[in-house]
């Protein structure tokens, strides 16, 4: 069976490696020159959103399908920190911080707290003064609840370095790697093409391009890409990622100090003529966001902006679109954390090895539905 992959990111590396592991001949495309940051190249040359992600890793699933494909991606990213010295996951808790005053989002995170719990999740929800002792990094005053997600973690040195480990595990199970070409997919109804070329089966893996990817196939789905940021701040930061609600910013220790992130900013963007850098109105609140709870009130050393991909309902494209082309793309600004997963679970749908995810098949919607851009951390 040949394959083609469209697409070097974390989610591509990951299929493109599993289907060469299934017995599929494989070809990837990246237009980007290299697959994977390998820390030599500056940040702003990389568009791929799993360069320029923040790489936490905490997820609160609230069904069985988000728990089985969380879980999975935990325990792969788990194994690849135990084997490759380039890439690793740092254990951290989460804690996420709702302000006392903000009733509805205290019930809303309850309601989500009980559903993970439901599904098997290591989370509970907490009075500020049961976990001020654990975590007196933090500052926990005006916070009316907190959630504690146990098994969490954050990639280091960042989510480039899965990328690059995959890649080289990919081109070790035979994919043949073509960076540095931007391909064009095709289907004339005899099935999928790209660049011209028919192969058995094409994967567009294509993040916030993925739409105009298969813009020649007239294939349309319901999905926008959008703005979201992060900075690296100097200073010691040690405590536990934070997801603070109210101020609309997460933060987490980083080897040069903390990085925080969010920023979304809730509009379909170009994902050919979007800005790259962080926004002031981000930089300055995340820094006070940051100092109010930590102290740690360093300014911005590097502050950048990526794509991220909404659809309707916040929950991924994973399928078929077109007989023998997919797609997986529409992650909300969580697909770096289940990467490993849903990389693995369309791999093995074009194996034949298991059914589509139902929840996730790009055909769930009525046509094209309209839909507003919505942050995804949002309760
Ligand atoms: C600032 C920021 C912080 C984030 N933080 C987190 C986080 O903490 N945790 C988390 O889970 N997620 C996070 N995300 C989201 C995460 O980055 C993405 O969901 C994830 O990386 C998507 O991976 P992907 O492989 O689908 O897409 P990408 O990594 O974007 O890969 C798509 C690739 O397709 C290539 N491509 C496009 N068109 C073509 C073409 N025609 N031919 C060949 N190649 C093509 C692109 O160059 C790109 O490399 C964050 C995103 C940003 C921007």
């Amino acid at each position: 069976m040949r394959v083609a992959v469209v697409g070097g990111g974390a989610v591509g590396v990951t299929a493109a490696h599993d289907l060469a592991r299934g017995g599929a001949d494989v070809r990837l495309y990246e237009r980007d020159e290299e697959l994977g940051d390998d820390r030599t190249r500056p940040r702003d040359r990389i568009e791929g959103s799993s360069h320029r992600a923040a790489g936490v890793l905490a997820p609160r699933p609230t069904d069985a399908v988000g728990a089985e494909i969380a879980s999975r991606a935990m325990d792969r990213f788990e194994w690849l920190s135990e084997r490759d010295h380039r890439f690793s996951v740092e254990a951290t808790p989460q804690v996420t911080l709702v302000d006392a005053d903000a009733e509805r989002k205290q019930a809303a995170l309850r309601e989500q707290i009980d559903a993970a719990r439901e599904q098997g999740v290591d989370v509970a929800c907490h009075e500020p003064a049961a976990i001020a002792d654990r975590f007196p990094e933090l500052d926990l005053s005006g916070v009316g609840l907190a959630a504690v997600t146990e098994r969490a973690a954050y990639a280091t040195p960042g989510p480039g370095a899965y990328v690059a480990a995959m890649a080289d595990r990919a081109r070790d199970v035979g994919v043949d790697c073509w960076t540095g070409v931007e391909a064009g997919v095709s289907h004339r109804g005899d099935g999928p093409r790209v660049d011209g070329e028919r192969f058995d089966a094409v994967v567009v893996a294509g993040g916030g391009w993925t739409k105009r990817v298969l813009a020649p196939t007239g294939i349309q789905l319901p999905l926008k890409p959008y703005r979201v940021q992060a900075l690296v701040s100097e200073g010691e930061y040690d405590g536990p990622m934070v997801l603070d609600t109210d101020a609309g910013v997460y933060f987490r220790p980083h080897p040069e100090g903390l990085l925080a992130g969010d920023g979304t900013v809730p509009e379909e963007c170009d994902p050919d003529g979007w800005e790259p850098r962080g926004d002031d109105w981000f930089v300055d609140g995340a820094v006070d966001a940051v100092a109010s709870r930590t102290g740690h009130d360093a300014g911005a050393d590097a502050a950048w902006a990526g794509i991220a991909t909404a659809t309707p309902d916040h929950e991924p494209l994973l399928g078929e679109v077109e007989s023998d082309l997919y797609v997986a793309t529409g992650w909300q600004g969580h697909g770096f954390l289940r990467a490993p997963a849903t990389g693995e679970a369309l791999a093995k749908q074009v194996l034949g090895e298991r059914e589509p995810i139902e929840k996730y098949a790009p055909s769930r919607f009525e046509g094209v539905p309209e839909f507003a851009v919505e942050e995804g951390m949002s309760l």
